[in-house]
C-alpha cells in the first residue's frame, strides 16, 4: 500500500521522541525585551546570565541612533552579495574601523561569525595535499568549515601541545603542501584560554600558519578587547584572526583581518561571502558604532572583569566547580543531563536565567549551566543570582 504524503515524514515522531528520551528536544525561551542584564523572558523578568551581550551594547542608544540613520539614508536592505552590488561604502567603512581595532593591513565582514568560519576554512585548505589541524574543541562552524574543505584534518586532544607537536613531526604532515592551525581563542564552553604562544612557536617551527576564532575574546581579552593574539602580543604572529559582531558588538555579523593579500583572496573565492547577500545598512552602521564605543569606554571591559571575577568567586565560596573558566564565560558543572536542566529550570522560577548546555553540545558527563556576565550587571544583580544558586543548590543536592 501507498504511504499516505504526511506519512513520509512519519520518522520525525521518532526522532523527536528519541530527542525527548535523551533530553535533548529543545524548546525556545523567548525575549520579550531588548538582550539586556535583566531582562523580561516567557513574561518573567530574570537576571540574564546568557547571552553574549558582553559590553551592554545591544540596546544602547548611540547603536540604535546610528542604525536608523543608516534605514534613512541607505534603506533596510543590500538587495545583493557583496561582490555583485552588496557592498556600500558604509561596509568599507565598517571594515576600515574593525582592521584599525584589530590592528592589521585589512579587515572583510560576513553575515557571521559561523560563515566566516566556514569560509576561511574552504577558502585556505583546498586540497587534498593541504592539512587542516584542529583542537578537538573548538567552535561547530569551525568543525563544519574543516568538512567543507578539500584538506583532510587532524584533531589534537583540548590545548594539548604534545599532541600538536606530534602531528606537526608525522611524515605525512609534513608532507602536506600548506598547514593551518585553528583554534579558539577563549573556548566557548569552558570559557578557557587557548596557549597561543605555544601554538605560534610550534607554528613557526614547522612552517604553518594558524587561524584563532576570537569569538568570545574580541571586546574581551586582550588590551581595549583586541582579542587573545592582542592579549598575548602575538598580533604579527597570527596569520588569520577571526572575530564576530554578534557577542561583545551587540548585533550580527563576522569578520576576518589579517593582510591585504588574505582578504583580497576571500573577495574573489569565499562561498558565503560570494553567494549570500551582505549586511543590511542598520547592523553595519551599529557595528562601526560599536567600535568606536569599545575604542572610547574601556572601562566597559573592566567592569565587564569585575563583574566576572565576582559571580566566580562568588559560585567557587559556595562550593560549585566552575571548570576550567580564566574569562567572564563560568560553567557551572552539574555532569548529569537532566539535573542540569532541572537546576537551570528552577534558577528560572526564581528570577535567574543560566541555560544548561548538555550532552551532545558538551562531552557526556559534562552537562552544565553556562553563565556569562555583562558589564551592565549591577552589583545587586549578581549577588541576587549567588543567592538564588545557593539556595537551589543546595535545594537539588549539588552543593
Ligand atoms: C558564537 C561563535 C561563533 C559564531 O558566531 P556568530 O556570529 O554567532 O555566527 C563562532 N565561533 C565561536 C567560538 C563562537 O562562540
Amino acid at each position: 500500500m501507498a504511504a499516505t504524503a504526511a506519512g513520509l515524514m512519519g520518522f520525525l515522531d521518532e526522532e523527536i521522541a528519541k530527542l525527548k528520551s535523551e533530553g535533548r528536544f529543545v524548546t525556545l525561551r523567548v525575549l520579550e525585551t531588548a538582550q539586556k542584564p535583566v531582562s523580561t523572558i516567557d513574561g518573567k523578568e530574570v537576571v540574564n546570565l546568557t547571552s553574549n551581550n558582553y559590553l551592554d551594547l545591544a540596546d544602547d542608544p548611540r547603536l540604535k541612533k546610528a542604525a536608523v540613520k543608516a534605514i534613512e539614508n541607505y534603506g533596510v536592505g543590500t538587495a545583493a552579495v557583496r561582490p555583485i552590488i552588496g557592498t556600500m561604502d558604509i561596509h568599507q567603512e565598517l571594515e576600515r574601523r574593525l582592521a584599525e581595532f584589530k590592528g592589521t593591513p585589512a579587515a572583510l565582514v560576513f553575515q557571521s561569525g559561523f560563515t566566516v568560519n566556514v569560509a576561511c576554512c574552504q577558502s585556505l585548505m583546498t586540497d587534498e595535499k593541504d592539512l587542516l589541524i584542529s583542537d578537538e574543541l573548538n567552535h561547530a562552524s569551525i568543525i563544519d568549515g574543516a568538512r567543507l574543505a578539500k584538506a583532510p584534518r587532524k584533531i589534537y586532544p583540548h590545548k594539548d601541545m604534545k599532541a600538536l607537536k606530534a602531528i606537526l613531526e608525522s611524515p605525512e604532515s609534513r608532507a602536506a603542501r600548506r598547514r593551518m592551525i585553528v583554534t579558539d581563542g577563549v573556548f566557548s564552553m569552558d570559557g578557557d584560554i587557548a596557549p597561543l604562544p605555544a601554538i605560534v612557536d610550534l607554528a613557526e617551527r614547522y612552517g604553518a600558519f594558524v587561524m584563532v576564532d576570537d569569538a568570545h575574546a574580541s571586546g574581551v581579552m586582550g588590551p581595549g578587547g583586541r582579542g587573545t593574539p592582542a592579549h598575548f602580543g602575538l598580533c604579527d604572529r597570527v596569520q588569520v584572526q577571526i572575530g564576530t559582531l554578534s557577542k561583545a558588538v551587540g548585533a550580527v555579523g563576522g569578520y576576518v583581518a589579517g593582510e591585504r593579500r588574505l582578504i583580497d583572496y576571500l573577495v574573489s573565492v569565499a562561498r558565503p561571502f560570494i553567494f549570500s547577500s551582505s549586511h543590511p545598512p542598520a547592523v553595519v552602521a551599529a557595528c562601526s558604532a560599536a567600535v568606536d564605543v569599545m575604542l572610547e569606554e574601556p572601562e566597559r571591559i573592566r567592569k565587564l572583569w569585575d563583574n566576572a571575577r565576582h559571580l566566580k568567586e562568588g559560585l567557587k565560596a559556595l562550593g560549585f566547580d566552575t571548570g576550567a573558566s580564566e574569562t567572564p564565560i563560568t560553567p557551572v558543572m552539574v555532569g548529569d543531563t537532566f539535573k542540569a536542566q532541572k537546576f537551570s529550570a528552577r534558577l528560572f522560577e526564581e528570577g535567574v536565567f543560566a541555560l544548561s548546555i548538555c550532552y551532545p553540545i558538551v562531552a557526556r558527563g559534562k552537562d552544565r549551566l553556562r553563565t556569562i556576565v555583562s558589564s551592565g550587571h549591577t552589583r545587586a544583580d549578581l549577588d541576587l543570582a549567588l543567592e538564588k544558586f545557593g539556595q537551589v543548590g543546595r535545594e537539588l543536592g549539588l552543593i
